[in-house]
């Protein structure tokens, strides 16, 4: 039986992206040659990259803008560094909301001044700060739109006179934004995208170039650019796999049609939640993610019994993360409104059960 994957990433991808990728492994496009054991700078495999990069732009509407879209090594953790490397001068500002901001905050400490421009530390980081400025003489302010560990999300971005950078980990080409409001977009591919071992950087190449210090070779975003994402030897098959999910976001009529859908699979959690007294949430009802919902049960001793239900009713990947507890639905773009449909059957039989 498939079972109904809640997993916070690596995570369900579209089962037909998995189908087309396997087939991949075996036989790239009738060549009789895998997918992986072919050259990265043959001709189909830099159509691959090409076209991934293309759609990353076209999603996000970005074509044309003066962005440029990557594939890079090393996992969003990678991007707090470079970032850093590549922009920061001086002094940047942060916004703290959380583990990851958090992460990314301590390496950008080994480059220059860093300013907490808020935090939500204060509540075990349940919401997004809002009051707050941004203070002009920042080479950058970075920000986390999406924190998949404590179930909040960023509703509204700040405005400010400076490059703005956000880590899009968790909900990248889940809802429809402004993204020509970022100067930098990061997001390991392993939630929205496709397996472990990519990432996507979209940058507007006019926020680079100021630093001064001498940037190594493969953290250079310029040099990135201008070997068009093979500066090395790319991840093929996360890059590829990303390209597939990339043509059928594009296939199901993009990111409005996918948030229609994610609104409706958030709504049906949050309101079973909210209305079931065996539940309560963690984060705060105005920043909820509508990609990961964290939540537990108001009374321990239904422990057992409810991660029972779950497994059999085959609900994978529901516990919290270890720093929060309690439960985490993660429902990225490839889990279906059935999936949420099944965990809230389980969950509104387990009080009338109560
Ligand atoms: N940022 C966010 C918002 C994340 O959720 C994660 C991973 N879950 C990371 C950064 C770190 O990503 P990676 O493991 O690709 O370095």
């Amino acid at each position: 039986m498939k079972k109904h994957n809640f997993s916070a990433g690596p995570c369900i991808l579209p089962q037909e992206v998995m189908m087309k990728a396997s087939e991949a492994v075996l036989d790239f496009n009738g060549s009789g040659l895998s997918l992986i054991e072919i050259s990265h700078r043959s001709k189909d495999f830099v159509a691959v990259m090409e076209n991934a990069r293309s759609l990353a732009l076209d999603h996000l509407g970005l074509k044309g803008k003066g962005y440029q879209a990557l594939f890079l090594h090393g996992g969003a953790s990678m991007q707090f560094l470079m970032v850093a490397y590549n922009l920061l001068e001086k002094k940047a500002g942060y916004l703290n909301t959380g583990t990851w901001s958090n992460n990314a905050i301590k390496e950008a400490k080994l480059f220059g001044d860093v300013v907490e421009v808020a935090s939500s530390k204060d509540k075990g980081y349940n919401y997004i700060p809002k009051d707050f400025s941004v203070p002009n003489d920042l080479d950058y302010l970075h920000i986390t739109s999406n924190n998949t560990i404590y179930g909040t999300q960023m509703k509204s971005f700040p405005k400010g006179n400076v490059p703005l950078i956000c880590d899009m980990s968790s909900d990248i080409f889940s809802r429809q934004l402004d993204f020509s409001q970022f100067d930098l977009i990061y997001a390991g591919a392993q939630k929205n995208m496709g397996p472990a071992g990519t990432t996507l950087v979209v940058v507007k190449e006019d926020i680079l170039g100021k630093v001064t210090r001498k940037i190594p070779s493969i953290l250079n975003y310029q040099l990135q650019i201008e070997k068009e994402s093979m500066f090395n030897t790319p991840a093929v098959f996360p890059i590829y796999v990303s390209m597939l999910t990339l043509e059928w976001l594009q296939n199901i009529g993009g990111i409005p049609a996918i948030e229609k859908i994610n609104n409706k699979k958030a709504q049906l959690l949050y309101s079973e939640i909210d209305l079931n007294p065996m539940f309560k949430g963690y984060a705060k009802k105005e920043d909820r993610s509508i990609m990961n919902a964290t939540f537990n049960l108001t009374e321990n001793k239904l422990k057992e019994e409810f991660e029972g239900m779950c497994k059999e009713g085959g609900i994978n990947g529901l516990n919290g993360h270890r720093s929060v507890g309690g439960y985490r639905a993660s429902m990225y773009n490839a889990l279906s409104l059935e999936s949420v449909g099944v965990l809230v059957d389980i969950m509104s039989e387990l009080e009338r059960k109560g």
